[in-house]
């Protein structure tokens, strides 16, 4: 079935792809560990899937088993999901480079995580009612062409490191990592691309999911009225901002080529259902498109490595945002924190063993006093991190279910 959506795997190239950018990362100017020490403690367990011992991995060849006599009413979770947290919620794309953290220690690619896809399938089955194994190949298609392009920039950018053989790839992630969501430009190219996979009977359907998307997740929509697409302008920028105060010294010859070849990546365009996972002009015959393995997962522990999956540290929470931001005082110490904020609603945070508070838990953290996650990540912004412009000045009445 999912042949249909990509072409086999070489499996061969794709077992190289990490030590290739093992022997390139190693040349790099500056090192690596100068500029990025080895942290892998951001390590967590999203709470519906506690029961799992441990990440289940298969390939993606294996049928997924769809249960059509299931009929519990669970509709809205998944879709739901997607519009709080992104794509990521569903499939990840996680880098050749980090083939040893978390999730999936020694695999590295795309994932589908089994049980989010099943569900989500499950609703878009019921909302379109059409039938079901075309309903979960449109959405494997869409998912696919999301991740893939994640792929394509990393892998794009390693080859820019083996020619200039300066830091890019992750000076430009860490860049990004502290922009609020609103500024991730390459979520839009991805939905972009995922969204030009996509059968026309379906396509209004999920350009409508793509446009209630959080962040720059929603700029993924294709407007054909000849305008230029502004998020692959912005992301050609955003990879070379990330590398001007590192290299400007260097003069503008470094930076000239950077922005040239990134604008070239974000200039793509793919025709309208055609990846090229052969031929792809930009990518090596190692680094094809087609030489990105794709997994089932049963779950995952969220990492740093991955896009969009970036839980914020408890102690940012219980030390920064909500004393500082939110004018929080401790009230209540048992095995958890209680604070009571500037609204006067009183915050329970997670439990300190756990070092991350996952989107969740933020969710309902930010909910209490008055914010989106959306939010959060603006003011994130906007304070520098819960510095300036603290406690904000007015309070907000909290959110209500219904809101
Ligand atoms: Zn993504």
């Amino acid at each position: 079935m999912f042949n249909r959506i990509s072409p086999p795997l070489d499996l061969n190239a794709s077992k190289k792809i990490p030590d290739i950018a093992k022997d390139i990362e190693s040349k790099l100017d500056p090192k690596i560990e100068e500029k990025f020490p080895i942290d892998d403690s951001s390590v967590n367990i999203t709470k519906e899937f506690e029961g799992f011992e441990k990440e289940i991995i298969e390939p993606i060849d294996a049928p997924i088993e769809i249960d059509d006599t299931d009929d519990s009413d669970q509709s809205g979770s998944a879709i739901e999901k997607v519009l709080e947290e992104g794509f990521e919620a569903i499939a990840f794309y996680k880098s050749f480079r980090f083939i040893n953290q978390n999730p999936a220690p020694g695999y590295w690619g795309i994932f589908y995580i089994k049980p989010r896809v099943r569900a989500l399938h499950k609703e878009i089955r019921l909302d379109l009612g059409r039938p079901s194994d075309q309903c979960l190949e449109e959405l494997l298609k869409l998912l696919y062409g999301h991740e893939i392009y994640h792929y394509k920039v990393d892998a794009t950018c390693l080859e820019h490191e083996a020619f200039s053989n300066k830091l890019i790839y992750r000076q430009y992630r860490n860049y990004v990592g502290r922009l609020p969501m609103s500024d991730w430009w390459e979520e839009a190219v991805a939905n972009h691309y995922g969204l030009q996979q996509i059968d026309s009977n379906f396509q209004k359907y999920f350009e409508d999911f793509v446009r209630n998307s959080p962040g720059a997740y929603s700029n993924g929509v294709y407007k054909d009225d000849g305008s230029p697409f502004i998020p692959r302008a912005r992301l050609a920028e955003q990879i070379t901002q990330s590398l001007a105060g590192q290299y400007w010294h260097l003069g503008g010859d470094l930076i000239n080529d950077v922005l040239f070849n990134t604008l070239k990546l974000s200039g793509f365009r793919s025709n309208k259902r055609t990846l090229k996972y052969d031929g792809d002009p930009q990518l090596s015959n190692t680094l094809a498109l087609k030489n990105c393995p794709q997994y089932w997962i049963s779950w995952y522990r969220a990492g740093k490595v991955i896009n969009g999956l970036k839980p914020v540290s408890l102690r940012e929470v219980t030390n920064e945002y909500i004393p500082k931001y939110l004018a929080g005082e401790i009230v209540k110490k048992t095995d958890h924190e209680f604070f009571r904020i500037d609204n006067g609603e009183q915050i329970k945070c997670p439990n300190p063993h756990n070092k991350d508070v996952m989107p969740h838990e933020l969710k309902n953290i930010v909910r209490k006093a008055g914010m989106s996650i959306q939010d959060f990540w603006v003011e994130r912004a906007k304070t520098n991190t819960w510095r300036r412009n603290i406690p904000r000045p007015i309070p907000v009445k909290p959110m209500t279910s219904s809101d």
